[in-house]
Protein backbone atom coordinates (compact mmCIF):
# COMPACT_ATOMS: atom_id res chain seq x y z
CA UNK A 1 0.00 0.00 0.00
CA UNK A 2 1.29 3.99 -0.96
CA UNK A 3 1.40 6.44 1.86
CA UNK A 4 -1.27 8.45 -0.53
CA UNK A 5 -4.37 7.89 1.80
CA UNK A 6 -7.40 7.06 0.45
CA UNK A 7 -7.60 9.97 -1.95
CA UNK A 8 -10.03 9.52 -4.58
CA UNK A 9 -10.21 9.88 -8.43
CA UNK A 10 -12.72 10.29 -11.68
CA UNK A 11 -12.85 7.41 -14.52
CA UNK A 12 -13.40 8.78 -17.96
CA UNK A 13 -14.67 5.83 -19.51
CA UNK A 14 -14.13 6.03 -23.28
CA UNK A 15 -14.65 2.84 -24.41
CA UNK A 16 -17.47 4.18 -26.86
CA UNK A 17 -15.20 6.95 -28.29
CA UNK A 18 -11.93 6.03 -28.58
CA UNK A 19 -12.61 2.42 -28.04
CA UNK A 20 -14.56 2.29 -31.04
CA UNK A 21 -12.04 3.73 -32.89
CA UNK A 22 -10.24 0.28 -32.71
CA UNK A 23 -9.10 -1.07 -36.49
CA UNK A 24 -12.27 -3.26 -37.40
CA UNK A 25 -14.54 -2.10 -34.58
CA UNK A 26 -17.97 -1.04 -35.56
CA UNK A 27 -20.97 -1.17 -33.12
CA UNK A 28 -24.56 -1.25 -33.71
CA UNK A 29 -27.07 1.25 -31.63
CA UNK A 30 -27.89 -1.41 -29.66
CA UNK A 31 -24.45 -2.78 -28.64
CA UNK A 32 -23.83 0.64 -27.32
CA UNK A 33 -26.64 1.13 -25.05
CA UNK A 34 -25.56 -2.86 -23.95
CA UNK A 35 -22.01 -1.74 -23.30
CA UNK A 36 -23.29 2.03 -22.06
CA UNK A 37 -25.73 0.11 -19.45
CA UNK A 38 -22.64 -1.74 -18.15
CA UNK A 39 -20.11 0.62 -17.62
CA UNK A 40 -23.35 2.34 -15.62
CA UNK A 41 -23.55 -0.60 -13.57
CA UNK A 42 -19.88 -0.31 -13.03
CA UNK A 43 -20.26 3.06 -11.56
CA UNK A 44 -18.41 5.07 -13.93
CA UNK A 45 -17.74 8.75 -13.87
CA UNK A 46 -18.64 9.89 -17.25
CA UNK A 47 -19.41 8.00 -20.28
CA UNK A 48 -18.24 9.02 -23.75
CA UNK A 49 -20.60 7.51 -25.73
CA UNK A 50 -19.10 8.77 -28.87
CA UNK A 51 -19.02 11.57 -31.30
CA UNK A 52 -22.10 12.88 -32.60
CA UNK A 53 -20.73 14.32 -35.39
CA UNK A 54 -19.67 10.92 -36.65
CA UNK A 55 -23.12 9.49 -38.24
CA UNK A 56 -26.74 9.53 -37.88
CA UNK A 57 -26.27 5.98 -36.07
CA UNK A 58 -23.96 7.63 -34.03
CA UNK A 59 -26.05 10.76 -33.13
CA UNK A 60 -28.96 7.87 -32.50
CA UNK A 61 -27.15 5.93 -30.27
CA UNK A 62 -25.74 8.34 -28.10
CA UNK A 63 -29.42 10.42 -27.79
CA UNK A 64 -30.39 6.80 -26.91
CA UNK A 65 -28.08 6.33 -24.08
CA UNK A 66 -28.60 9.99 -22.70
CA UNK A 67 -32.46 9.46 -22.39
CA UNK A 68 -31.44 6.40 -20.42
CA UNK A 69 -31.39 8.07 -17.12
CA UNK A 70 -28.01 6.45 -16.11
CA UNK A 71 -26.02 8.02 -13.06
CA UNK A 72 -22.79 8.39 -15.02
CA UNK A 73 -22.78 11.74 -16.67
CA UNK A 74 -22.92 11.15 -20.60
CA UNK A 75 -20.24 13.28 -22.75
CA UNK A 76 -19.67 13.63 -26.33
CA UNK A 77 -16.20 14.24 -28.20
CA UNK A 78 -16.78 17.23 -30.45
CA UNK A 79 -13.56 19.22 -32.51
CA UNK A 80 -14.13 22.84 -31.74
CA UNK A 81 -16.32 23.43 -33.86
CA UNK A 82 -20.05 24.96 -33.40
CA UNK A 83 -21.46 22.59 -35.73
CA UNK A 84 -19.96 19.84 -33.53
CA UNK A 85 -21.14 21.01 -30.55
CA UNK A 86 -25.00 21.54 -32.13
CA UNK A 87 -25.09 17.83 -32.85
CA UNK A 88 -23.98 17.08 -29.92
CA UNK A 89 -26.24 19.32 -27.97
CA UNK A 90 -29.07 17.63 -30.16
CA UNK A 91 -28.63 14.28 -28.60
CA UNK A 92 -29.33 15.06 -24.93
CA UNK A 93 -25.82 15.05 -23.82
CA UNK A 94 -24.78 16.10 -20.54
CA UNK A 95 -21.33 17.40 -21.39
CA UNK A 96 -18.71 17.68 -24.45
CA UNK A 97 -14.91 16.64 -24.94
CA UNK A 98 -14.04 19.35 -26.64
CA UNK A 99 -10.35 18.49 -28.62
CA UNK A 100 -8.32 21.07 -29.84
CA UNK A 101 -4.84 20.07 -31.37
CA UNK A 102 -2.05 21.59 -29.39
CA UNK A 103 1.42 20.32 -30.86
CA UNK A 104 2.83 22.52 -33.90
CA UNK A 105 2.58 19.00 -35.80
CA UNK A 106 -1.29 18.53 -35.47
CA UNK A 107 -1.94 22.67 -35.80
CA UNK A 108 0.06 23.08 -38.57
CA UNK A 109 -1.36 19.41 -40.14
CA UNK A 110 -4.67 19.76 -39.57
CA UNK A 111 -5.30 23.57 -39.51
CA UNK A 112 -3.07 25.34 -41.79
CA UNK A 113 -3.26 28.06 -38.71
CA UNK A 114 -1.25 29.81 -36.42
CA UNK A 115 -1.43 28.97 -32.46
CA UNK A 116 -3.16 32.00 -31.88
CA UNK A 117 -6.06 31.42 -34.38
CA UNK A 118 -6.41 28.20 -32.58
CA UNK A 119 -6.26 28.97 -29.09
CA UNK A 120 -9.26 31.86 -29.99
CA UNK A 121 -11.50 28.70 -32.07
CA UNK A 122 -11.00 26.81 -29.00
CA UNK A 123 -11.72 29.17 -26.54
CA UNK A 124 -15.01 30.66 -28.82
CA UNK A 125 -15.86 26.48 -29.10
CA UNK A 126 -15.60 26.64 -24.98
CA UNK A 127 -17.64 29.48 -24.40
CA UNK A 128 -20.62 28.47 -27.17
CA UNK A 129 -21.00 25.37 -25.39
CA UNK A 130 -21.08 26.42 -21.94
CA UNK A 131 -23.54 29.33 -23.17
CA UNK A 132 -25.69 26.38 -24.25
CA UNK A 133 -25.55 24.86 -20.76
CA UNK A 134 -23.45 21.65 -21.55
CA UNK A 135 -20.49 20.74 -19.08
CA UNK A 136 -17.26 20.92 -21.05
CA UNK A 137 -13.91 19.15 -20.70
CA UNK A 138 -11.16 20.97 -22.36
CA UNK A 139 -8.47 18.15 -24.13
CA UNK A 140 -5.38 19.34 -26.06
CA UNK A 141 -5.01 16.97 -28.14
CA UNK A 142 -0.93 15.80 -28.52
CA UNK A 143 -0.31 17.66 -25.97
CA UNK A 144 2.57 15.67 -25.32
CA UNK A 145 4.72 16.50 -28.21
CA UNK A 146 3.60 20.17 -27.79
CA UNK A 147 5.86 23.27 -26.66
CA UNK A 148 4.48 22.91 -23.02
CA UNK A 149 3.53 26.47 -22.76
CA UNK A 150 1.10 26.86 -25.79
CA UNK A 151 -0.38 23.82 -23.53
CA UNK A 152 -0.45 25.75 -20.00
CA UNK A 153 -1.80 28.54 -22.00
CA UNK A 154 -4.37 27.10 -23.39
CA UNK A 155 -5.71 25.46 -20.01
CA UNK A 156 -5.74 28.55 -18.67
CA UNK A 157 -7.77 29.90 -21.72
CA UNK A 158 -10.27 27.57 -21.19
CA UNK A 159 -10.56 27.64 -18.00
CA UNK A 160 -10.89 31.60 -17.90
CA UNK A 161 -13.72 31.12 -20.54
CA UNK A 162 -15.71 28.04 -18.17
CA UNK A 163 -14.89 24.91 -19.03
CA UNK A 164 -14.94 22.27 -15.84
CA UNK A 165 -11.79 20.01 -16.58
CA UNK A 166 -8.84 20.29 -18.97
CA UNK A 167 -7.46 17.08 -20.08
CA UNK A 168 -3.69 17.18 -21.48
CA UNK A 169 -4.14 13.86 -24.20
CA UNK A 170 -0.96 11.48 -24.56
CA UNK A 171 -2.55 11.38 -28.15
CA UNK A 172 0.68 9.00 -29.60
CA UNK A 173 1.68 7.00 -25.89
CA UNK A 174 5.33 9.03 -25.49
CA UNK A 175 4.52 10.16 -21.68
CA UNK A 176 6.81 8.43 -19.21
CA UNK A 177 5.62 8.10 -15.46
CA UNK A 178 8.10 10.91 -14.28
CA UNK A 179 7.28 13.44 -16.67
CA UNK A 180 3.83 12.82 -16.55
CA UNK A 181 4.39 13.71 -12.23
CA UNK A 182 5.91 16.92 -13.23
CA UNK A 183 3.53 17.91 -15.92
CA UNK A 184 0.61 17.02 -13.36
CA UNK A 185 2.34 18.93 -10.51
CA UNK A 186 2.91 21.99 -12.63
CA UNK A 187 -1.00 21.78 -13.63
CA UNK A 188 -1.65 21.58 -9.54
CA UNK A 189 -0.35 24.49 -9.30
CA UNK A 190 -1.70 26.84 -11.52
CA UNK A 191 -5.08 25.97 -12.45
CA UNK A 192 -7.85 25.90 -10.15
CA UNK A 193 -10.01 23.45 -11.99
CA UNK A 194 -9.98 19.70 -12.20
CA UNK A 195 -6.93 18.24 -14.58
CA UNK A 196 -7.53 15.09 -16.69
CA UNK A 197 -5.30 12.27 -18.53
CA UNK A 198 -5.96 10.64 -21.60
CA UNK A 199 -3.40 7.96 -22.16
CA UNK A 200 -2.49 5.56 -25.14
CA UNK A 201 -0.22 2.11 -24.83
CA UNK A 202 2.26 2.50 -27.31
CA UNK A 203 4.94 2.10 -25.32
CA UNK A 204 2.62 -0.08 -22.82
CA UNK A 205 3.15 2.82 -20.54
CA UNK A 206 -0.68 3.78 -20.45
CA UNK A 207 -1.05 2.43 -17.35
CA UNK A 208 1.64 3.85 -14.80
CA UNK A 209 1.38 7.21 -16.65
CA UNK A 210 -1.99 7.72 -15.84
CA UNK A 211 -1.34 6.46 -11.83
CA UNK A 212 1.10 8.95 -12.08
CA UNK A 213 -0.81 11.61 -13.24
CA UNK A 214 -3.14 10.60 -10.42
CA UNK A 215 -0.27 10.84 -7.82
CA UNK A 216 0.99 14.89 -9.39
CA UNK A 217 -2.54 15.88 -8.87
CA UNK A 218 -4.75 14.75 -11.56
CA UNK A 219 -8.97 14.40 -10.66
CA UNK A 220 -9.40 12.13 -13.27
CA UNK A 221 -8.46 9.26 -15.59
CA UNK A 222 -9.57 8.59 -19.45
CA UNK A 223 -9.75 4.75 -19.93
CA UNK A 224 -11.74 1.61 -21.91
CA UNK A 225 -12.42 -1.56 -20.98
CA UNK A 226 -9.62 -4.11 -21.75
CA UNK A 227 -7.81 -0.87 -23.30
CA UNK A 228 -9.18 -1.30 -26.46
CA UNK A 229 -8.61 1.67 -28.94
CA UNK A 230 -6.60 2.81 -31.85
CA UNK A 231 -3.34 1.57 -32.63
CA UNK A 232 -2.15 -0.15 -29.39
CA UNK A 233 -5.25 0.85 -27.79
CA UNK A 234 -5.78 3.06 -24.90
CA UNK A 235 -5.36 3.31 -20.97
CA UNK A 236 -6.75 0.18 -19.62
CA UNK A 237 -9.82 1.04 -17.26
CA UNK A 238 -9.20 -2.17 -14.98
CA UNK A 239 -5.87 -2.07 -14.58
CA UNK A 240 -5.83 1.63 -13.45
CA UNK A 241 -8.32 1.07 -11.03
CA UNK A 242 -6.57 -2.09 -9.83
CA UNK A 243 -2.94 -1.00 -9.57
CA UNK A 244 -4.27 2.44 -8.47
CA UNK A 245 -6.24 0.87 -5.33
CA UNK A 246 -4.51 -2.25 -4.63
CA UNK A 247 -0.43 -1.05 -5.15
CA UNK A 248 -1.10 2.74 -4.49
CA UNK A 249 -3.45 2.96 -2.19
CA UNK A 250 -6.51 5.02 -4.25
CA UNK A 251 -9.76 4.88 -4.18
CA UNK A 252 -12.44 5.07 -6.88
CA UNK A 253 -15.80 4.30 -6.98
CA UNK A 254 -15.69 1.66 -9.75
CA UNK A 255 -17.95 -1.61 -8.48
CA UNK A 256 -14.90 -4.22 -9.26
CA UNK A 257 -16.56 -7.29 -8.75
CA UNK A 258 -18.57 -6.45 -12.42
CA UNK A 259 -14.96 -5.85 -13.94
CA UNK A 260 -15.02 -9.01 -15.55
CA UNK A 261 -18.04 -9.30 -16.94
CA UNK A 262 -17.98 -6.14 -18.64
CA UNK A 263 -14.71 -7.20 -19.85
CA UNK A 264 -16.57 -10.40 -21.57
CA UNK A 265 -19.31 -8.00 -22.87
CA UNK A 266 -17.24 -5.63 -24.30
CA UNK A 267 -14.96 -8.69 -26.09
CA UNK A 268 -17.78 -10.42 -27.36
CA UNK A 269 -19.20 -7.20 -28.61
CA UNK A 270 -16.13 -5.83 -30.39
CA UNK A 271 -15.19 -9.00 -31.98
CA UNK A 272 -11.56 -7.72 -30.04
CA UNK A 273 -10.24 -11.10 -28.66
CA UNK A 274 -8.32 -10.43 -24.83
CA UNK A 275 -4.80 -11.71 -24.72
CA UNK A 276 -4.72 -14.48 -22.34
CA UNK A 277 -1.87 -13.10 -19.99
CA UNK A 278 -3.90 -9.62 -19.75
CA UNK A 279 -3.80 -7.99 -16.68
CA UNK A 280 -6.94 -8.81 -14.73
CA UNK A 281 -8.87 -10.25 -17.21
CA UNK A 282 -7.24 -12.07 -19.52
CA UNK A 283 -8.17 -15.85 -19.32
CA UNK A 284 -4.95 -16.90 -17.51
CA UNK A 285 -5.07 -14.27 -14.90
CA UNK A 286 -6.21 -16.10 -12.16
CA UNK A 287 -5.55 -19.65 -13.74
CA UNK A 288 -2.37 -22.20 -12.22
CA UNK A 289 -1.38 -25.24 -14.15
CA UNK A 290 1.91 -26.00 -12.81
CA UNK A 291 2.09 -28.57 -10.17
CA UNK A 292 4.62 -26.89 -7.80
CA UNK A 293 2.18 -23.35 -7.77
CA UNK A 294 -1.02 -25.14 -8.21
CA UNK A 295 0.05 -27.29 -4.48
CA UNK A 296 0.68 -24.07 -2.82
CA UNK A 297 -2.51 -22.28 -4.01
CA UNK A 298 -4.01 -25.14 -2.69
CA UNK A 299 -2.76 -24.86 1.13
CA UNK A 300 -2.80 -20.77 1.03
CA UNK A 301 -3.67 -18.84 -2.59
CA UNK A 302 -2.20 -15.95 -1.47
CA UNK A 303 1.32 -17.83 -2.38
CA UNK A 304 0.89 -16.99 -5.73
CA UNK A 305 -2.39 -14.80 -6.35
CA UNK A 306 -1.72 -10.91 -5.47
CA UNK A 307 -5.43 -10.66 -5.12
CA UNK A 308 -8.25 -13.29 -4.64
CA UNK A 309 -10.31 -13.82 -8.41
CA UNK A 310 -13.58 -12.75 -6.66
CA UNK A 311 -13.26 -9.38 -6.00
CA UNK A 312 -13.00 -8.68 -9.55
CA UNK A 313 -15.71 -11.08 -10.44
CA UNK A 314 -13.92 -13.90 -11.37
CA UNK A 315 -12.89 -17.73 -10.18
CA UNK A 316 -9.56 -19.30 -9.91
CA UNK A 317 -9.03 -21.88 -12.11
CA UNK A 318 -6.93 -25.04 -12.01
CA UNK A 319 -6.00 -26.81 -15.17
CA UNK A 320 -4.07 -29.61 -15.94
CA UNK A 321 -1.34 -30.17 -18.43
CA UNK A 322 2.43 -31.79 -18.32
CA UNK A 323 3.31 -29.17 -15.37
CA UNK A 324 0.44 -30.82 -13.69
CA UNK A 325 1.41 -32.39 -10.12
CA UNK A 326 -0.41 -35.35 -7.76
CA UNK A 327 -1.80 -32.62 -5.89
CA UNK A 328 -3.89 -30.84 -8.25
CA UNK A 329 -4.72 -34.49 -10.21
CA UNK A 330 -5.91 -35.49 -6.46
CA UNK A 331 -7.88 -32.13 -5.95
CA UNK A 332 -10.01 -32.58 -9.10
CA UNK A 333 -10.32 -36.21 -8.54
CA UNK A 334 -12.06 -35.09 -5.59
CA UNK A 335 -14.47 -33.00 -6.93
CA UNK A 336 -15.82 -35.65 -9.39
CA UNK A 337 -16.25 -38.00 -6.08
CA UNK A 338 -13.11 -40.37 -6.62
CA UNK A 339 -10.59 -41.92 -5.35
CA UNK A 340 -7.34 -43.38 -6.75
CA UNK A 341 -4.42 -45.73 -4.86
CA UNK A 342 -1.16 -44.30 -5.08
CA UNK A 343 -0.69 -46.13 -8.42
CA UNK A 344 -3.36 -45.43 -10.05
CA UNK A 345 -2.68 -41.64 -9.30
CA UNK A 346 0.92 -42.06 -11.28
CA UNK A 347 -1.04 -43.94 -13.91
CA UNK A 348 -3.23 -41.21 -14.33
CA UNK A 349 -0.91 -38.09 -13.73
CA UNK A 350 1.59 -39.97 -16.37
CA UNK A 351 -1.46 -40.02 -18.65
CA UNK A 352 -2.44 -36.58 -18.65
CA UNK A 353 1.33 -35.13 -19.19
CA UNK A 354 1.77 -37.55 -22.21
CA UNK A 355 -1.27 -35.25 -23.74
CA UNK A 356 0.42 -32.04 -22.49
CA UNK A 357 3.44 -33.56 -24.11
CA UNK A 358 1.45 -33.46 -27.48
CA UNK A 359 1.14 -30.30 -26.94
CA UNK A 360 -2.34 -30.23 -26.85
CA UNK A 361 -5.04 -28.09 -24.81
CA UNK A 362 -6.18 -31.03 -22.02
CA UNK A 363 -9.97 -30.47 -21.39
CA UNK A 364 -12.03 -31.20 -18.35
CA UNK A 365 -13.42 -34.05 -20.32
CA UNK A 366 -10.32 -35.59 -21.14
CA UNK A 367 -9.32 -35.85 -17.55
CA UNK A 368 -12.34 -37.19 -16.20
CA UNK A 369 -12.22 -39.68 -19.37
CA UNK A 370 -8.65 -40.46 -18.06
CA UNK A 371 -9.66 -40.69 -14.50
CA UNK A 372 -12.48 -43.44 -16.00
CA UNK A 373 -10.24 -45.57 -17.32
CA UNK A 374 -7.78 -46.05 -15.16
CA UNK A 375 -10.28 -46.32 -12.14
CA UNK A 376 -12.27 -48.44 -14.40
CA UNK A 377 -15.24 -46.30 -13.59
CA UNK A 378 -18.25 -47.08 -16.35
CA UNK A 379 -20.53 -44.40 -16.88
CA UNK A 380 -23.35 -44.51 -18.62
CA UNK A 381 -24.06 -42.03 -20.81
CA UNK A 382 -27.04 -40.66 -20.18
CA UNK A 383 -27.23 -38.56 -24.03
CA UNK A 384 -26.54 -40.50 -26.90
CA UNK A 385 -26.76 -38.85 -30.23
CA UNK A 386 -28.43 -41.10 -32.63
CA UNK A 387 -29.55 -39.19 -35.92
CA UNK A 388 -28.71 -35.23 -36.91
CA UNK A 389 -29.66 -33.54 -40.12
CA UNK A 390 -28.96 -29.95 -41.16
CA UNK A 391 -29.89 -28.16 -43.92
CA UNK A 392 -28.89 -24.81 -44.69
CA UNK A 393 -28.14 -22.58 -48.21
CA UNK A 394 -28.76 -19.25 -49.88
CA UNK A 395 -31.75 -17.89 -48.58
CA UNK A 396 -32.73 -20.35 -46.32
CA UNK A 397 -32.81 -20.45 -42.09
CA UNK A 398 -30.57 -23.15 -41.36
CA UNK A 399 -32.23 -25.73 -39.49
CA UNK A 400 -31.45 -28.62 -37.77
CA UNK A 401 -33.32 -31.82 -36.64
CA UNK A 402 -32.03 -34.37 -34.17
CA UNK A 403 -32.98 -37.70 -32.59
CA UNK A 404 -31.05 -38.28 -29.23
CA UNK A 405 -31.45 -41.03 -26.79
CA UNK A 406 -31.87 -39.45 -23.46
CA UNK A 407 -32.23 -42.40 -20.88
CA UNK A 408 -33.03 -44.70 -23.14
CA UNK A 409 -36.14 -42.48 -24.19
CA UNK A 410 -35.74 -41.48 -27.87
CA UNK A 411 -36.71 -37.64 -28.05
CA UNK A 412 -36.47 -35.91 -31.02
CA UNK A 413 -36.54 -32.36 -31.73
CA UNK A 414 -35.49 -29.01 -34.03
CA UNK A 415 -33.92 -25.92 -33.67
CA UNK A 416 -33.14 -23.20 -36.26
CA UNK A 417 -30.09 -20.82 -36.03
CA UNK A 418 -27.50 -18.18 -37.43
CA UNK A 419 -25.68 -21.19 -39.20
CA UNK A 420 -25.75 -24.81 -39.47
CA UNK A 421 -23.93 -25.18 -36.03
CA UNK A 422 -26.14 -22.55 -34.38
CA UNK A 423 -29.21 -24.83 -35.75
CA UNK A 424 -27.99 -28.38 -34.05
CA UNK A 425 -26.79 -26.98 -30.73
CA UNK A 426 -30.19 -25.07 -30.23
CA UNK A 427 -32.19 -28.55 -31.76
CA UNK A 428 -29.93 -30.63 -29.00
CA UNK A 429 -30.24 -27.76 -26.02
CA UNK A 430 -34.11 -28.24 -27.00
CA UNK A 431 -34.15 -32.07 -26.66
CA UNK A 432 -32.55 -32.11 -23.30
CA UNK A 433 -34.23 -29.04 -21.90
CA UNK A 434 -36.22 -31.56 -19.50
CA UNK A 435 -33.02 -32.87 -17.87
CA UNK A 436 -30.38 -29.86 -17.65
CA UNK A 437 -30.45 -26.00 -18.44
CA UNK A 438 -27.07 -26.12 -19.98
CA UNK A 439 -25.01 -22.81 -21.40
CA UNK A 440 -22.51 -22.62 -24.18
CA UNK A 441 -20.31 -19.83 -22.65
CA UNK A 442 -17.33 -20.23 -24.87
CA UNK A 443 -16.90 -21.93 -28.62
CA UNK A 444 -13.27 -22.15 -30.37
CA UNK A 445 -12.41 -24.22 -33.96
CA UNK A 446 -9.41 -25.12 -35.03
CA UNK A 447 -8.55 -26.72 -38.44
CA UNK A 448 -5.36 -29.28 -37.19
CA UNK A 449 -4.73 -29.38 -40.72
CA UNK A 450 -4.80 -27.79 -44.03
CA UNK A 451 -7.22 -27.74 -46.89
CA UNK A 452 -10.83 -28.04 -47.01
CA UNK A 453 -10.46 -31.25 -46.29
CA UNK A 454 -9.21 -30.54 -43.20
CA UNK A 455 -9.37 -32.09 -39.48
CA UNK A 456 -11.58 -29.57 -37.31
CA UNK A 457 -10.98 -29.49 -33.64
CA UNK A 458 -13.63 -27.94 -31.35
CA UNK A 459 -13.39 -27.46 -27.92
CA UNK A 460 -16.81 -25.95 -26.14
CA UNK A 461 -16.60 -24.86 -22.43
CA UNK A 462 -20.06 -25.53 -21.06
CA UNK A 463 -22.09 -24.29 -17.93
CA UNK A 464 -25.05 -25.74 -15.52
CA UNK A 465 -25.62 -23.33 -12.69
CA UNK A 466 -22.29 -23.02 -11.45
CA UNK A 467 -21.01 -25.75 -12.84
CA UNK A 468 -18.60 -25.50 -15.70
CA UNK A 469 -17.01 -27.97 -18.31
CA UNK A 470 -14.84 -28.43 -21.12
CA UNK A 471 -15.03 -30.49 -23.99
CA UNK A 472 -13.61 -31.35 -27.49
CA UNK A 473 -15.19 -32.66 -30.42
CA UNK A 474 -12.80 -33.82 -33.73
CA UNK A 475 -13.99 -34.70 -37.28
CA UNK A 476 -13.32 -33.71 -40.48
CA UNK A 477 -17.30 -32.40 -40.24
CA UNK A 478 -17.12 -29.12 -38.00
CA UNK A 479 -20.96 -29.74 -37.27
CA UNK A 480 -20.34 -32.85 -36.22
CA UNK A 481 -17.12 -32.10 -34.65
CA UNK A 482 -19.19 -29.61 -32.83
CA UNK A 483 -22.21 -31.58 -31.71
CA UNK A 484 -20.01 -34.03 -30.59
CA UNK A 485 -18.20 -31.78 -28.12
CA UNK A 486 -21.59 -30.61 -26.82
CA UNK A 487 -22.90 -33.95 -26.13
CA UNK A 488 -19.75 -35.00 -24.80
CA UNK A 489 -19.58 -31.82 -22.51
CA UNK A 490 -23.58 -32.49 -21.34
CA UNK A 491 -22.72 -36.07 -20.35
CA UNK A 492 -19.90 -35.10 -18.21
CA UNK A 493 -22.30 -32.11 -16.61
CA UNK A 494 -25.20 -34.19 -15.76
CA UNK A 495 -23.27 -37.52 -15.23
MN1 LIG B 1 -7.22 8.91 -27.97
Amino acid sequence: MGDEGLKGFKVFDTTLRDGEQTPGVSLSVEQKILIAEALDKLNVDVIEAGSAITSKGEQEAIKEIAERGFKAEICSFARILQSDINVAMNCGVDSVFIVCPSSDIHISSKFKKSREEVLQQGIETVEYARDHGLTVEFGAEDASRADFDYVRRLFKAAEEAGASRVCYCDTVGVLTPEKTFEIFKTFDEELGIETSIHCHDDFGLATINSVFAIKGGAEQVHATINGIGERAGNASLEEIVMASEILYGYSTGINKQYLYNVSKLVSKLTGVLVAPNKAIVGDNAFTHESGIHTHAIMRDTTTYEPITPEIVGRKRRLVLGKHAGRASVEAILKELGYRATPDQMKDILSRIKEIGDKGKRLTDADVQAIAETVLEIKKERRVELIDLNVVSGKNLMPTASVKLKIDGKEVIEAGVGLGPVDAAINAIKKGIKNIADVTLEEYHVDSITGGTDALVEVVVKLSKGDKLITSRGARTDIIMASVEAVVEGINRLIG
